[in-house]
């Protein structure tokens, strides 16, 4: 089980980054996103997206970081803080692939100090400042076991057939009606 835990999100300025970094977390095989902040823009927007392209995702608005951190470890779970002073992700990667819980937490602007205290692992996806959204997605790539981009989504909606030119969506009708009836 992989969640992502999402830190110093600022409504106005980073709501796109944050539902990347959802979407991200999404795509390359987490299980789910608990946001610190209080936006439920982000869950509702993701909340859409995520089940019509399959899969479960979970995602969790308005948590206290320290407390999820603290629920985390009480059950086993491990917790990686990506940031760019840790020890290089290559180093940490046989470490973190043994876990079965790991909890990735993400920053936005300057995360407080006992993040780096309370955390497993300091890890940084090579030396120099980049992105939240990078970070994310090659961590979850370098520690999967099989490969993330072949991953296929249970229950989709919409599914993309890879091709060399055009775009093709198959739409699984059946399954769009049963879930617009369990809407209303
Ligand atoms: N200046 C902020 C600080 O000192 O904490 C970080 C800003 S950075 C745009 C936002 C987030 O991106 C960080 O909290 C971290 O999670 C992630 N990040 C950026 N560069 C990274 C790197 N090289 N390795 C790992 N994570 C990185």
């Amino acid at each position: 089980e992989i969640v992502v835990l999402r830190l110093g999100h600022r409504p106005e300025r980073d709501k796109r980054i944050t539902t990347h970094v959802g979407l991200t977390a999404r795509a390359l095989g987490a299980d789910g996103m608990i946001l610190a902040s209080d936006d439920p823009k982000i869950e509702e927007n993701i909340k859409e997206i995520a089940p019509r392209w399959g899969g479960e995702f979970f995602i969790k608005n308005d948590a206290n970081a320290m407390e999820e951190i603290n629920n985390w470890k009480k059950v086993g779970g491990k917790v990686c803080h990506l940031s760019m002073y840790g020890i290089n992700l290559p180093d940490a990667v046989p470490e973190l692939k043994k876990e079965s819980k790991l909890m990735f937490i993400v920053g936005a602007e300057k995360v407080p100090g006992e993040i780096y205290e309370v955390s497993d692992w300091n890890v940084a996806v090579g030396n120099q400042p980049h992105s939240e959204v990078a970070a994310l997605a090659i961590a979850l790539d370098r520690i999967a076991d099989t490969d993330p981009l072949l991953k296929t989504f249970d229950n989709a909606e919409l599914t993309v057939i890879p091709m060399e030119k055009g775009k093709k969506v198959v739409h699984d009708n059946e399954l769009i009606e049963k879930n617009k009836q369990n809407k209303v």
